[in-house]
């Protein structure tokens, strides 16, 4: 297995795809989990397409469809996509017994990999072949987890009780994905969720049972549309985007921090205007409201709502506001922590166990735990440690390899404890 879960994870390093792109990797995950006899859900079986955010545009679709075939994805299962990416696999026992599902994250990041040779993918032969994408946070290691918890599941089925629900979320990265698979119902019946991340500031050796200080957070891309003229000739024919774009971006940082808790907000982008002498007709921001409780993402989202509509009046400029990412806070259930205190305690691996552990960022398994809880079901999320070689997210980020085992262990214990005969 050991040696398995390393294939796995330099396969989808080396072939890394970025949100609702990831059609290799689905094609890869999916033929394995009919391999091993699961009910595999692909395209709108899987998610519910109403609910999808922030996914790129049809022709950027078809390039990465084309790629994946290129890179040696199933044509039969792409069709099957129908343009969606992620799965969800159902393992039933026909044993009575509690439904359990588990998240496993397996987009990439839109960062260009280090081609330094320090950087062991690139030293080893598994650095990137996909042009400015990587996977820079870790979730090739979580496709790998999750596809050794899914075979141990099957090899173990006759021993197993009640269901299983593997999830294979496209799109976490800017928190686009995990909306579609919760409106499509698959965790209302669901009794133990989990989901988990490696690293994360926790060393080899480190588990927490226990994620906290999860962020909510919104995602808007807002586009100005004004009217161009000649900037010389006649300048007051024109409605000037680039200035409300502008003033709306001071402005967004100038809301009051709130009594209740931290808030956050930034504007990472803002591009506006064709040329020198051209009053702008068109400017795009994209910004994002955090908040330590879902009110408070609120209240930052609403009073953003107020600052972008007053910028569009003063200019007279039109905008349209597309919500492009979401995740809530979430808690994770004391019952399952404790369940899952005690898996770790006899994982001999594990020489530290850290009780509760801030993610302090934004995390949209929240989204899916919420819908879990909705119901009735406990839900955890967890963090595995690993020693890591840069940041998440930097060029270049690899992870302790041991963690892989470490991983499918905490998995596999868990469903052993779960649905266990
Ligand atoms: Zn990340
Ligand atoms: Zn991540």
């Amino acid at each position: 297995m050991k040696e398995k879960l390393q294939n796995y994870r330099r396969d989808f390093h080396k072939f890394p795809e970025s949100g609702w792109t990831e059609f290799r990797t689905t094609a890869i995950v999916a033929q394995l989990l009919m391999d091993w006899n699961y009910e595999v859900l692909l395209g709108r079986d899987a998610i519910d397409e109403s609910y999808v955010m922030g996914r790129p545009e049809e022709s950027v679709i078809q390039k990465h469809i084309q790629r994946a075939i290129e890179q040696g994805a199933d044509e039969e299962i792409i069709k099957k996509m129908e343009g969606y990416s992620g799965v969800v696999a159902i393992l039933d026992t026909g044993r009575t017994g509690p439904t359990t599902a588990f998240r496993f994250d397996i987009d990439a990041n839109d960062v260009e990999e280090s081609t330094n040779e320090s950087h062991r993918p690139s030293s080893e032969g598994f650095r990137s072949v996909n042009p400015d994408v990587m996977h820079a946070c870790g979730h090739d290691g979580h496709t790998a987890i999750g596809l050794g918890t899914a075979e141990f599941i099957a090899n173990n089925r006759n021993d197993l009780k009640g269901k299983i629900i593997l999830i294979f979320q496209p799109a976490e990265e800017g928190v686009r994905g995990a909306r579609a698979i919760a409106e499509k119902g698959h965790l209302d019946q669901v009794d133990y969720f989990v989901a988990g991340h490696l690293g994360f500031n926790l060393d080899s050796g480190y588990f927490s049972p226990k994620a906290s200080g999860f962020l909510a957070t919104t995602k808007l891309d807002v586009t100005f549309r004004g009217k161009s003229a000649h900037a010389g000739a006649e300048p007051e024919a024109g409605k000037n985007a680039l200035l409300a774009a502008a003033t709306a971006a001071i402005n967004l940082h100038a809301i009051s921090p709130h009594s209740h808790g931290s808030t956050r907000l930034n504007v990472g982008q803002l591009t506006a205007g064709t040329g020198r002498n051209v009053i702008p007709e068109l400017a795009v921001i994209k910004l994002e409201t955090r908040g330590e409780t879902t009110e408070l993402n609120e209240y930052m989202l609403d009073k953003a709502y107020k600052v972008l509509n007053g910028a569009a009046v003063m200019y007279d400029v039109e905008m349209d506001v597309k919500k492009v990412g979401e995740a809530g806070t979430a808690e994770c259930d004391e019952e399952l922590v404790t369940i899952l205190t005690e898996i770790a305690k006899g994982i001999p691996e594990f020489d530290n166990i850290v009780e509760d552990h801030k993610l302090g960022g934004s995390e949209d398994a929240s989204v899916l735990m919420a819908k879990v809880q909705e119901h009735g079901g406990k839900a955890a999320y967890v963090f595995l440690g690993s020693k890591i070689a840069a940041g998440h997210h930097n060029s270049k980020f690899d992870f302790d390899e041991t963690v892989l085992e470490r991983g499918y262990k905490v998995f596999t214990h868990t469903v052993k404890k779960l649905n266990g005969v």
